[in-house]
């Protein structure tokens, strides 16, 4: 690859402050991350698509039209085993248009009531578009299991339930940097950051 392929200004189709600076740290400083605030993007980007990546890339692909500039967008959601892997792409949504964590996570413990297989994964898909508009996808799971109550008052979403594999505390006990070790989200970045790293080269 030449270095031209690298991109120089990079668009994260994200909303959320949090996330960019997570990802700007990781990223390196010859790149300039915009989110959408910096693009002055209001509008709510319609999530329709089927699967994670399916909707990943219509983010990625409604900023590319219009700032044809290289963008990626993630999507995330949490899978269980008994209930066929919902709430996955309904994960923001499952109790109900109001996004409300709260209530997602008692919808899904109501659901789970008396079952036995409580396995269940993280999945981040990212999708990315360079700047000659071709796609890419990365993907980063995390797995472990849905607990009986909500255990620890860190994170966000459904961290308070979900205990990951090999470990004895909730996501939502675990410091922001203990998470990253072995979170999906950050397994996701990692696989996207190392490819542009390598397009570098
Ligand atoms: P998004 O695609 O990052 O907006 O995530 C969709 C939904 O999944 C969010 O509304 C959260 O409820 C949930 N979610 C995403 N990432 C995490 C996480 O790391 N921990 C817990 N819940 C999460």
């Amino acid at each position: 690859m030449t270095e031209s392929s690298s991109p120089k200004t990079l668009v994260f189709a994200t909303g959320n402050p949090n996330k960019k600076e997570e990802i700007a740290a990781l990223i390196g400083s010859d790149v300039e991350l915009k989110d959408l605030r910096d693009l002055g993007v209001t509008e709510d980007i319609p999530e329709t698509g089927a699967t994670l990546q399916e909707n990943a890339l219509i983010k990625a692909q409604h900023l590319w039209d219009r700032f044809g500039l290289p963008v990626f967008a993630d999507d995330t959601g949490l899978e269980t085993t008994a209930l066929d892997n919902r709430p996955g792409v309904f994960s923001a949504r499952y109790a109900g248009p109001a996004k409300d964590p709260l209530a997602n996570m008692q919808k899904l413990l109501t659901e789970l009531q008396g079952v036995a297989d409580r396995s269940a994964q993280f999945r981040t898909a990212i999708a990315y578009i360079d700047r000659s508009g071709k796609p890419w996808h990365f993907e980063g799971i995390a797995k472990g299991k849905i607990l009986e109550e909500p255990t620890g008052a860190k994170g966000f979403g459904y961290d308070p339930i979900f205990l990951p594999e090999g470990h004895e505390r909730s996501f939502a006990q675990m410091s922001l940097e203990e998470k990253n070790g072995i979170s999906h989200r950050a397994k996701a970045f990692r696989s996207f950051i190392s490819f542009l790293e390598d397009r570098k080269s």
